[in-house]
Formats: C-alpha cells, sequence, structure tokens
C-alpha cells in the first residue's frame, strides 16, 4: 500500500504545485506508515530523482504517453495507483486536474476531496479540511472510502527541499489517445505563465489608460514578475483578456501579488486570495483591498510605482 502523487511538469521541470503535492503526499505517508510514489507521465520531465528531495520514495515514468488530456491522465493515474495499492492519491491544483480529480475519483470508487488546505487528522476517520465559498470559508470532510483522492490547493503546504534523492523505474501504461484531440496550442504572450508565477504584479482601473502600463511592465520585468490586470481593465481592451484575474478570470496564487489602482472587489479577491503575501497601494484608504492585504500603501500609483522601482534596484 502507499501514498500516489502526480506531478505535472512545465519546461521539463516538476511545477511548484506538484512539488507541494509531493510534499504533502509525504507527510501524509508518514501519518500512515506508507511509502509515496510519485508518478510522472513527461518524458522530457528533468530530475525526476531529485522529487525525493520532497519527499517521494520512488518516482514512475509513463513511457510514450499519447498527449495529456484529462482522460489520458485520469487513465495513467488509474493504472499506476492500482499498480502501487494507491490508499491516497494526491493530486496538484491546476485547470486540467479539476477535470482529472472527478474521473479518477470514479474509477477507484474513491472519496474525492478538492481544494484540500491541510493535512488530514486521522484520529477519528480520515478527514480533511478544504477550501470552501472561494477561499472566505473552510470544511471537514470526512472520507470514508477504501481510497481517498485530494487535490492539493496550492501554497496550502510549503515545498521544502531535502538531500534525499528517489529511485527512478518506468511505468508502462496502456491509454488510448483521447477522443477529444488537440489541433493546436498558442501559449499566452510573455515569458513567465500567470496561474504558475511566483510574483505577480498587477493594476486596476487606477491606472488611468492603457499607456500607462509601462509601469507594470517594467516593475514586473525587474521582480521576474508576470502581469495581471482587473476585469474591467480587460473589458475596457487596456489588457488582453488571459490576464483578467478573479472569480470570472484566472485564478493565482503567487508568493506575492501587487495590487496596483485595485479596488478588491469579492470577485477580484476570489481570483488571488490564495496569495502567499499581497502588496495592496491605492489612494482611497477605505479601499477593501486593504483588509486582505499583508502590506497596503495608501498612495497614488503614479508617485508610488517609481519609488518602488527604485527601491527594487537599490537590493537586485
Ligand atoms: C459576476 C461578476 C463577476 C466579476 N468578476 C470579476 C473578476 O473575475 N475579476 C475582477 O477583477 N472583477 C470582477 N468583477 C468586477 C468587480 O466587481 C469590480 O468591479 C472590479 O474588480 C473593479 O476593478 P478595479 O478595482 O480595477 O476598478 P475600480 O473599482 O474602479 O477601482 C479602482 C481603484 O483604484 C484606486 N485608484 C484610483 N486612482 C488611483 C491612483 N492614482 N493611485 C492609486 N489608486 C488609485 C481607487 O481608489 C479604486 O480603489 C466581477 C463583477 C461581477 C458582477
Amino acid at each position: 500500500m502507499s501514498v500516489l502523487v502526480y506531478v505535472e511538469t512545465e519546461g521539463g521541470s516538476p511545477k511548484k504545485s506538484s512539488l507541494e503535492a509531493v510534499a504533502y503526499g509525504a507527510e501524509v505517508g508518514k501519518s500512515l506508515g506508507k511509502k509515496v510514489v510519485a508518478v510522472v507521465a513527461e518524458n522530457s520531465a528533468a530530475q525526476l530523482a531529485a522529487l525525493g528531495n520532497y519527499g517521494a520514495t520512488e518516482v514512475l515514468q509513463v513511457q510514450n504517453a499519447p498527449a495529456l488530456q484529462s482522460d489520458v491522465v485520469a487513465e495513467i493515474v488509474v493504472q499506476a495507483a492500482k499498480k502501487v495499492g494507491a490508499e491516497v492519491v494526491v493530486l496538484p491544483k491546476s485547470t486540467l486536474i479539476d477535470a482529472v480529480a472527478p474521473i479518477v475519483g470514479v474509477k477507484l470508487e474513491a472519496s474525492v476531496a478538492s481544494n484540500v488546505i491541510a493535512l488530514p487528522t486521522l484520529s477519528n476517520g480520515f478527514v480533511v479540511r478544504k477550501g470552501v465559498f472561494t477561499g472566505k470559508g473552510f470544511a471537514d470532510v470526512q472520507l470514508s472510502n477504501a481510497v481517498k483522492v485530494l487535490t492539493v490547493k496550492k501554497n496550502a503546504v510549503a515545498a521544502t527541499p531535502s538531500n534525499a534523492t528517489a529511485t527512478v523505474s518506468t511505468l508502462d501504461v496502456t491509454v488510448a489517445a483521447s477522443a477529444v484531440a488537440v489541433k493546436e496550442t498558442h501559449k499566452q504572450s510573455g515569458d513567465i505563465s500567470l496561474p504558475e508565477a511566483d510574483i505577480v504584479v498587477s493594476a486596476g482601473r487606477g491606472l488611468k489608460g492603457p499607456e500607462h502600463w509601462s509601469m507594470v511592465e517594467d516593475l514586473a520585468k525587474m521582480l521576474g514578475a508576470a502581469t495581471a490586470c482587473s476585469k474591467p481593465v480587460s473589458d475596457m481592451d487596456w489588457r488582453p483578456h488571459h490576464e483578467h484575474v478573479g472569480q470570472t478570470g484566472i485564478k493565482v496564487s503567487p508568493n506575492l501579488y501587487i495590487a496596483l489602482g485595485i479596488s478588491g472587489a469579492i470577485q477580484h479577491l476570489a481570483g488571488v486570495n490564495s496569495s502567499k503575501v499581497i502588496v495592496v497601494v491605492n489612494k482611497d484608504p477605505e479601499a477593501p483591498f486593504f483588509k486582505s492585504a499583508d502590506y497596503g500603501i495608501v498612495g497614488d500609483v503614479f508617485e508610488v510605482v517609481p519609488k518602488l522601482h527604485e527601491a527594487f534596484k537599490q537590493i537586485l
């Protein structure tokens, strides 16, 4: 019996959300006294043994998997789970995995909990805490089926590396190509993927117009950050729609979210409230965003941002 963790990669390396899932799985494995097996489907994934740094005992690398659509990934996870006798299946949070988790749940006849924010408690059954109401509340849910499938919210656990390594072996799976065929994939402009970004510099209507965005882009470039915006900003075509974060846009979970001239409406907060640290710059001291901020600067963005830029220049 074991704990199985599915690992997603980007550019050949495991994504941060997947390292967090491995770290989570390692803690669950420790509590249950089970080994922790990571399964990786991308052939290009580098440094697989290093998944041991985050607590995996073994890594299974799937060879020649077809294009990673949700049904394909679900089948890989199911076959890996059966092979290693997984009692707990841990999945990282992503748009793809949102579709994968329920399929895996059905195929393994498992109890499923998504958006998990804390390690399970085992004193009275297997109970996990999950975020609800777009992160404004939590629910403790008991999972009673023999197999449990959990998706772990980004930033819910820290992924701190150690020196341990894992053994890597290949896993042969028989998976048919998806019935849904991807014809073409276009990467969004910008080098840093917004959902995966460690730092996000985001701006709202307080910027007054698209002509002022170079200020936001320059700050983002200096910090190695992705840029984002509020919904009205993309609705007015000041910025592209794929930068819009919030309830109806992208959900981000960076270590640092810098909000410039954004009021902090509940629909915006729904997309950013799992950020580790939130810094808000707004000229209105009553702006609702300050209630969710770790650090707030009451001031005009056109005065504060150049000062921030200068200050970062001194230390970076
Ligand atoms: C169903 C629904 C879904 C929605 N989904 C989303 C969503 O996904 N994402 C989203 O963002 N919104 C969403 N909204 C819209 C949301 O309710 C807000 O209207 C929107 O987030 C406000 O954007 P904003 O903060 O950029 O603009 P505003 O509300 O106009 O706020 C601008 C802020 O900038 C400040 N400001 C102005 N000038 C300066 C200056 N010079 N220096 C510093 N600060 C300044 C102001 O004090 C103000 O707080 C949704 C709304 C609905 C009804």
